[in-house]
């Protein structure tokens, strides 16, 4: 037994689940997942307080006892990617496109994001959070328990404001940790006729008044041809600096604009997309600490064909995270699970490689790598049990597996 065994005089818990197979994706156990078998894991207080083998709980009290039936225990699942919250959908677009309509003709019927901000802005606040917490609870049924959530379909004061107060309405109502990010760089929105223009209306009013009311965790920008420039990038993600919060973005998806390396120089939390990014960019991000998210949902729906360097990643050991990307146009999917498994299908990554991805590197893509990810004495209680014969079980299809139960801080949230 490693490092998991020193459990001292711990005697007693809060809850005891025994009878478990843990993948508990901690790299000190050298195991493929950091898998202990045949264990038992203690939680006091809405931390994983014990861990051990289910022979040594024998000798642990608890108030409660969950029998785990050789299933197997993860980290609760974490998406660090999502646009979840948003009016509307782009359903019409999408037939008439498949119906063969040209570019402008789908352009003058105001599709695109164009439609996405009009439905966003149209709702009220209370509509809006209806809309989007059936998408939230729709992740939260396959074991996901932290989420990150972007604005940006308001692309104005009131509605970025809105979009990032529903999200955090969304945090007090289900069990679940909900980052927030300030995404005002999405897009030009039509009340504005030059990037420049809007992009100093972002950082002289939206920025400061979202810092000052607290309700961003992070700010994100998109650097691309038909987002914003590496220079408005750097003017934006400077302003957020200033205010103290981190920056992150949308970089080398459709193009190369060197947009990573831009996250970086702010010393920033994560980079992604990435198809476009070259080799050489790699080593730069891994000295900043930063995790690559790839979008292999985006990727999917969009049928690209420019594959991120992912060997190259893995070789350079720069953290690697998948998420989600839900949102309305690109990355219409409401399945982190489903994700998982396009991850593998499309980008060849080992069930191994995306499991860390959706746990342990996706906790560090979001600064929350001292409280979730890993199944680690100290850390929060968020856990899922799986009915499965092995972890890569959760990524070989679709729609096979779900979570027989979920804990959120201790408390099962979740039980079939
Ligand atoms: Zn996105």
């Amino acid at each position: 037994m490693t490092d998991h065994s020193t459990n001292s005089s711990i005697t007693s818990v809060d809850t005891i689940i025994n009878s478990v197979h843990i993948a508990s994706m901690d790299e000190k156990i050298t195991e493929p997942y950091g898998t202990i078998r045949d264990a038992a894991i203690g939680i006091t207080d809405g931390k994983i307080s014990w861990l051990g083998s289910n022979h040594e709980a024998e000798n642990i009290t608890a108030n409660d006892t969950i029998a785990g039936e050789s299933q197997w225990l993860t980290p609760g699942l974490i998406d660090c990617h999502t646009h979840l919250v948003y009016g509307g959908n782009r359903a019409e677009e999408f037939e008439l496109k498949l119906s063969g309509a040209t570019y402008e003709e789908l352009s003058k019927k105001g599709g695109g994001i164009v439609s996405t901000v009009n439905a966003t802005r149209s709702l009220s606040e209370q509509a809006l959070f209806d809309a989007s917490a059936p998408r939230l609870q729709k992740l939260l049924a396959e074991g996901v328990t932290t989420v990150e959530i972007k604005s940006g379909y308001g692309l104005n004061l009131s509605d970025e404001m809105k979009m990032l107060r529903v999200a955090r309405k969304l945090h007090k109502s289900f069990p679940v940790d909900i980052k927030t990010t300030f995404l005002g760089a999405h897009a030009l929105p039509s009340d504005f006729d030059n990037k420049d223009s809007y992009i100093q209306f972002l950082i002289d009013t939206v920025l400061p008044e979202v810092s000052s009311q607290g309700l961003a965790d992070a700010v994100d920008f998109f650097c691309e041809g038909i987002g914003f420039s590496r220079d408005q990038c750097s003017r934006y993600a400077q302003a957020a600096t200033e205010l103290g919060l981190p920056v992150k973005g949308h970089v080398e998806q459709l193009s190369y604009l060197a947009g990573a390396k831009l996250v970086a120089e702010f010393g920033g939390l994560s980079v992604d997309h990435l198809e476009y990014l070259p080799e050489d960019d790699i080593p730069v991000l891994k000295d900043a600490n930063l995790v690559a998210v790839l979008l292999p949902g985006a990727f999917y729906s969009l049928r690209e064909t420019k594959m991120p360097p992912i060997k190259q990643m893995l070789e350079h050991e720069l953290p690697i995270a998948i998420a989600s990307d839900l949102n309305p146009g690109s990355s219409p999917i409401a399945s982190l699970l489903n994700v998982m498994n396009l991850a593998c299908v499309l980008y060849k990554m080992t069930p191994e490689v995306v499991l860390r991805g959706v746990t342990a590197n996706a906790a560090r893509a979001l600064g929350e790598q001292s409280e979730v990810g890993k199944i680690r004495k100290g850390l929060k209680a968020d856990l899922a049990l799986w009915p499965i014969d092995s972890p890569a079980q959760l990524c070989y299809g679709m729609n096979l597996v779900k979570p027989s139960m979920v804990f959120k801080e201790g408390r099962c949230v979740k039980s079939l």
